[in-house]
């Protein structure tokens, strides 16, 4: 049976994950269209169709950027819960689910990676958790990876995604903010090229803070990347924003982005940025000798 169902695409367009056994096919979140789940994987979980990127784990991410097997870094570990916060739900209880379902220890993890031969440092979010909001253990990560760059003096890749700021740390999540942009300010301080990847969606404090602070700002396809949405924005002013605002082409048309790299691209394009760097800081050091002799 199972060969047929490899063959046959099921008619019914919806709801199709539950009734496809073992998940044998994907529907494209976007277009629906039914593509067989090793090829959708195959394609980066871009959709071969609509070009439709779908967000991926952190961990996805960090395997798909890099040449070697990255060598995971280990990061600062906080006590959860400092303020004893409760919603709906506990918020440590929301961790241990989140913890569950990504299986990382919170939104971000980090990596020493190789692409050509250059080496450089990866700091990548992960949207399932918590919606990849900023907490200490985020702030934190970021700047231990800024500062492994500085050491190591190989450039920092931030792979961002982002609803904002964990509310449930209050004014803790706050002071990640000016936190992450004296790390950006550090790398810049000792030379240490900073590039920034922009996933969907990347708002609120983590887009007011170091996801704006790159060397270079690049993003994947239609992300949705501003401070507040556009439904907060339209409710609150009552106005009908354009189609397509805060969208990455909206962004690079406003000069905030410097590319839209497509993710099947996108090792290949780093890997050119990481060259360009290394010859420059090469020929920076060069001229420095040149002008002590
Ligand atoms: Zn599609």
């Amino acid at each position: 049976m199972g060969w047929f169902l490899n063959l046959v695409k099921p008619k019914i367009q919806s709801n199709t994950e539950s009734n496809s056994p073992a998940n044998l096919w994907h529907a494209c979140p976007s277009c629906s269209e039914m593509i067989f789940a090793k090829e959708w994987e195959l394609a980066l979980c871009v959709c071969p169709k609509c070009n439709f990127h779908e967000r991926i784990s952190a961990i996805a991410r960090i395997n798909m950027l890099s040449d070697v097997k990255p060598k995971m870094i280990s990061l600062p570990v906080f006590k959860d819960d400092p303020l004893g916060f409760k919603d709906t739900q506990n918020y440590k209880d929301r961790l241990k689910d989140a913890r569950k379902k990504t299986q990382i220890h919170d939104a971000a993890i980090a990596a020493e990676i190789s692409l050509d031969g250059n080496k450089a440092i990866l700091f990548v979010m992960d949207f399932n958790f918590i919606g990849g909001s900023m907490g200490q253990y985020v702030g934190s990560a970021f700047l231990q990876s800024a500062n492994l760059a500085i050491a190591k003096n190989i450039p920092l890749i931030a792979v961002t995604a982002s609803g904002g700021a964990r509310m449930q740390e209050g004014i803790i999540s706050l002071m990640q903010m000016p936190k992450t942009v004296l790390a950006c300010q550090f790398l810049r301080e000792n030379d240490v090229p900073y590039i920034v990847v922009l996933s969907d969606p990347t708002t609120g404090g983590v887009i007011a803070s170091f996801a704006s602070l790159g060397d270079i700002t690049l993003s994947e396809p239609n992300a949705l990347i501003g401070f507040t949405g556009p439904r907060v924005i339209e409710e609150t002013m009552q106005i009908k924003l354009e189609e397509g605002f805060q969208r990455s082409e909206f962004q690079l048309s406003h000069g905030f982005v410097d590319a839209i790299v497509h993710r099947s691209e996108m090792k290949k394009e780093l890997t050119k940025i990481l060259d360009i760097f290394a010859r420059a800081r090469e020929n920076k050091k060069e001229r420095r000798k040149n002008e002590r002799n």
